[in-house]
């Protein structure tokens, strides 16, 4: 044991007394694993419910840097968006790198908890904090509204508190989202004048119909391919903005911290942390030459 792990056991054997099974109750009633699409896996990914957590570390994705700073920091558990397994895995061996990290979590008891497109769905949500991020204001409503409660859904559609022209709406939502090589393109008119958006988080593609049956003048989301985008355009739709999948949704992360901190007189004594390592799977960004 290190003497950074020694201090930590010390520090928190005094701090230790809110059980994991009460972080996973107040998570579970924010949002309900029984709002995840069908093929979706959030929950408890590894862990032991009766295991006391003193700090927690909040992230978009569980790679090997996450799990490094949550290993620096004495975390006891990560809460991350994007599931580590996602699809059925008949080994956790230590020989594939999902398969260490998983070794690495539960040598050091480093719990793991997902919340995915449950947070996408619930109010607020993950697109709650991106349009917040990108200068919506007002009575956010859903995309998609849920069909038990039309508050809560997919996407956000909302209105800037003036006009601007879409390179000005570009500009503004690069600025309002953490820094990524990726950066914030957009298409369509650049004069264009912007009021009413929707944003969808992650990859909202499945979302561009709706989208333009909304009548918004843009919708902000990641992962836009050229050939959808273009027929898009061509059509007469909504200016697209595509930002970095991993900035559209790390604005949640400060709100699921907040959310979790305030819930309860035991979960307020966590110790929490976002992480703002930039885990967006594009890394380098250069301008063409000709
Ligand atoms: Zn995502």
């Amino acid at each position: 044991m290190t003497l950074g792990g020694s201090l930590g056991a010390a520090r928190r054997g005094s701090l230790r007394d809110v059980r994991l099974s009460h972080v996973i109750t107040v998570l579970e009633e924010l949002y309900p694993p029984a709002w995840a699409e069908s093929w979706d896996a959030v929950g408890l990914v590894c862990g032991d419910p009766d295991q006391e957590v003193a700090r927690v570390l909040f992230a978009v994705d569980p790679v090997a840097a996450v799990i490094d700073e949550a290993l620096e920091w004495d975390a006891d558990l990560v809460v991350t968006h994007h599931p580590l397994l996602l699809r059925g895995v008949h080994s956790v061996a230590a020989t594939t790198p999902k398969g260490r990290l998983i070794h690495r979590m539960i040598t050091n008891g480093v719990a793991l908890y997902t919340a995915h497109t449950n947070a996408d769905r619930a109010d607020p949500g993950v697109s709650d904090a991106l349009a917040r991020a990108v200068g919506l204001t007002g009575g956010l409503r859903p995309m998609v509204p849920a069909e038990d409660d039309p508050r809560r859904g997919l996407g956000r559609i909302g209105e800037l508190a003036a006009p601007v022209p879409l390179r000005e709406f570009t500009r503004r939502a690069a600025a309002g989202l953490p820094t990524t090589a990726w950066g914030v393109r957009a298409s369509g008119d650049p004069d264009a004048l912007v009021r009413t958006v929707a944003v969808c988080g992650g990859a909202g593609d499945s979302l561009l119909d709706t989208a333009r049956a909304a009548g918004v003048d843009a919708y902000l989301t990641a992962d836009l391919r050229h050939h959808p985008a273009s027929e898009f355009a061509e059509h007469g739709g909504p200016a697209l903005v595509d930002a970095a999948h991993w900035a559209t949704e790390w604005p949640w992360l400060a709100d699921a911290e907040r959310l979790l901190g305030a819930s309860s007189p035991e979960a307020g004594k966590l110790e929490t942390r976002v992480s703002t390592l930039v885990t967006d799977a594009w890394r380098l960004h250069e301008e063409g030459a000709l």
